[in-house]
């Protein structure tokens, strides 16, 4: 008789398994959670109201939720799984953002501000370092420490928006990493900032860049997440894009194009086509006129990016009217072609140049380094 109170009262395992993070569940999950500790529907309400319109850090700080509750959940849960290590910005008001992850792993986001409006462009990363090895791109140097998870891609956006008191006016994933090599984590994030519950982006406000892994860009057009897609392409040939990119020597250009012809855009939407310069290995202007070639009849604007140099980055940057003649090209053929300048270069939070101090300096060629049999998945 006494064997079912017994275990009623045994202690709860010890909480060796990592902690659930919040920022991570969908409000679906949440619900769920909520439902099977025997709460009433609106706690998770509640949740949600401190999660993404609070933001606050931790459960303590829930204060309409009862202590009991507040105690259960900080058991297996947490709320802020990453903390502002350092933030550094520049003249014209980009922001560097070093978040320290509780692994201890260091990340960047980059803000930058609209000089039109008090919005900004939040420039997020999907990987601790990146596996794609290109030759021009610092984070290449530190090679892949890991994948982040949904809760750190969805809190680079919900903490630098409580950092910065300000929505969001388009979150990019161009920092580091490759998001589509991290496909499962980076569409849960985007479920979670674009669900009306929790963070609320509108995915017409969302980009998601790759340097062309062709499944990815299947599985993204299949995955109803309407996110805009941006391709990094930076050479208009198999050869030069091969020595420039290790990841195209597993899809060559042929197939790279054929998906992005397949990608679904709904009316006026068009795919960013990215091509940073290099002086004198891709601005040439007869490889304007093969990107011209190779994009006919995809809905597309061509963002050209001067390169920004960094020690250890074997190019240099063009200059500038032959940036300007490279643009002037494009636009003869008929495409929006447009020149950023990079914003962040003096703070290292430009294209390119996200790596963290202590992780850069292990250069990896590693085409090798993608999930083996990634290719066609
Ligand atoms: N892996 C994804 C997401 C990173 S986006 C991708 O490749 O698209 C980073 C963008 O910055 C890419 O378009 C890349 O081509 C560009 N880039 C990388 N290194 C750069 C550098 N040193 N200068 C300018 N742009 C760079």
């Amino acid at each position: 008789m006494a064997e079912p109170a017994i275990q009623e009262h045994s202690p709860a395992p010890p909480a060796q398994s990592t902690p659930i993070e919040l920022r991570g569940m969908t409000a679906e999950l949440l619900a769920a959670m909520v439902a099977e500790l025997g709460q009433p529907r609106y706690r998770t309400d509640q949740l949600l109201h401190w999660l993404y319109k609070v933001r606050v850090d931790r459960l303590s700080a829930m204060t309409n939720l009862s202590l009991k509750l507040r105690a259960e959940l900080g058991e297996r849960c947490q709320v802020d799984v990453l903390a502002l290590e350092r933030e550094t910005a520049d003249a014209a008001g980009t922001r560097k953002l070093l978040w320290r992850c509780s692994d201890g792993a260091a990340i960047e986001s980059v803000l930058m501000a609209q000089s039109d409006a008090d919005r900004s462009t939040l420039c997020i990363s999907s990987q601790v370092g990146c596996p794609l090895g290109c030759t021009f791109c610092l984070t290449a140097t530190m090679g892949l420490r890991r994948h982040l998870r949904a809760a750190e891609i969805v809190e680079q956006v919900v903490l630098a928006e409580r950092l910065s008191g300000e929505r969001m006016q388009t979150i990019v994933f161009m920092g580091m990493g490759e998001p589509l090599a991290n496909f499962d984590n980076v569409s849960r994030a985007i479920e979670i900032l674009t669900d009306t519950h929790c963070a609320g982006y509108s995915p017409r406000r969302i980009t998601v860049s790759t340097a062309g892994v062709v499944p990815g860009i299947d599985k993204l057009g299949a995955s109803m997440l309407d996110v805009n897609l941006a391709v990094s392409l930076n050479a208009p040939l198999d050869d030069l894009r091969r020595e420039l990119m290790p990841i195209a020597r597993r899809y060559e250009l042929a197939e790279l194009v054929a998906a992005m012809r397949r990608y679904p855009l709904k009316p006026g939407q068009r795919i960013t086509v990215e091509y940073v310069l290099l002086a004198g290995v891709n601005d040439e202007l007869s490889l304007a006129d093969q990107t011209a070639r190779l994009l006919r009849g995809i809905a597309c604007k061509i963002n050209l990016i001067p390169l920004n140099e960094a020690e250890g980055i074997p190019f240099r940057r063009p200059g500038s009217a032959v940036v300007l003649a490279f643009q002037e090209r494009l636009r003869a053929a008929g495409y929006h072609a447009f020149i950023r300048e990079s914003k962040g270069r003096e703070i290292r939070a430009a294209c390119g140049q996200l790596a963290t101090e202590a992780g850069a300096g292990r250069r990896v060629i590693a085409a090798s380094m993608l999930a083996p049999g990634s290719r066609g998945d």
